[in-house]
């Protein structure tokens, strides 16, 4: 069955907007690794504000560590405060709450800890952020014959809500690198679809899924009900996951404008 993906640019806006509650889903991972929920709460409705797309995301401006007390802005307002993008797990525009989910990807051995994982892990509720709305939307109509959804944690809000527009029945395969849970983190894979847990190696982040990817040649490639099937594929992760993931759309003969292929992050050591 065919199925589409249709770009919908969005106005540029920025949004004054705070931390108001704290949710942890996992934690205990290496460095004391997890994921938090958060809500960021506007003082208003969030006029304009939509996200019908499973990957949209906004970008946050964090406040200044260690009392996350203000967010860096210039005289014209603008924020100048280091940025984060994060999926939009859910939101109510009326109410003026997103919620995000936020991995603490833990620090080891001296490690960067990062901006936004320490914030969402200890910031206090009413710690200010600057919220710029999705620049745009992704979204997609009709129904995929097949799916290949491979990501990191990173990917895990993401994948999360693409698999729940996914009827059961549909096959394909999900690549998940991730040292928790997904049932912890809320993933929950439509039968039919094969789902494989790859361990992370945090030296070689995303090299699990790049082997994965690489080792799918033209005869994997999913059928569905027609023929040729159509093929949706999502692959996110860290960013030497793009390379591997468009050899695969070449090898199965998908369009690059019909997947959703993206670095999510940089590793230092890349
Ligand atoms: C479109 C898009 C959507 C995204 N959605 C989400 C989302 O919903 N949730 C989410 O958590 N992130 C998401 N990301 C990634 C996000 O932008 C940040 O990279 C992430 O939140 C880490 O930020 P940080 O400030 O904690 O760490 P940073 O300051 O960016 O990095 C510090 C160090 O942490 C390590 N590190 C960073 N990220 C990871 C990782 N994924 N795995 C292992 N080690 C890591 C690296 O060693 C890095 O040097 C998304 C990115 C994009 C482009």
């Amino acid at each position: 069955m065919p199925f589409a993906l249709t770009r919908h640019p969005f106005p540029p806006r920025l949004r004054r907007m705070r931390l108001a509650a704290r949710t942890e889903l996992v934690s205990g991972g290496a460095g004391d690794a997890g994921f938090v929920r958060v809500r960021l709460q506007s003082d208003g409705p969030l006029d304009g504000f939509t996200s019908p797309g499973a990957g949209d995301h906004l970008r946050v401006f964090v406040p200044e560590a260690p009392e996350w007390a203000s967010v860096a802005v210039d005289e014209a307002g603008h924020p100048t405060a280091p940025s984060r993008t994060e999926t939009i797990v859910a939101f109510d525009a009326q109410a003026g709450w997103v919620d995000l989910d936020i991995l603490v990807h833990g620090a080891v051995a001296g490690e960067n800890p990062g901006l936004i994982g320490p914030w969402a892990a200890r910031a206090p509720l009413g710690s200010p952020v600057v919220v710029s709305d999705p620049k745009g939307s992704v979204v997609m109509t009709g129904r995929p014959d097949a799916v290949l959804i491979a990501g990191d944690d990173s990917a895990i809000p993401a994948i999360r809500r693409y698999l729940r527009m996914l009827d059961a029945g549909m096959p394909g395969l999900v690549l998940l690198e991730t040292a928790f849970d997904p049932a912890s983190l809320e993933v929950e894979v439509p039968a039919g679809l094969e789902l494989r847990i790859l361990a992370p190696d945090r030296a070689r982040p995303s090299a699990a899924l790049a082997a994965a990817l690489d080792a799918l040649d033209a005869g994997d490639r999913p059928v569905g009900g027609a023929a040729p099937a159509e093929v949706f594929v999502f692959a996110c992760g860290e960013q030497s996951l793009v390379a591997p993931a468009r050899a695969l759309l070449a090898r199965w003969g998908i369009d690059v404008d019909r997947a959703v292929v993206k670095g999510y992050w940089k590793s230092p050591s890349a």
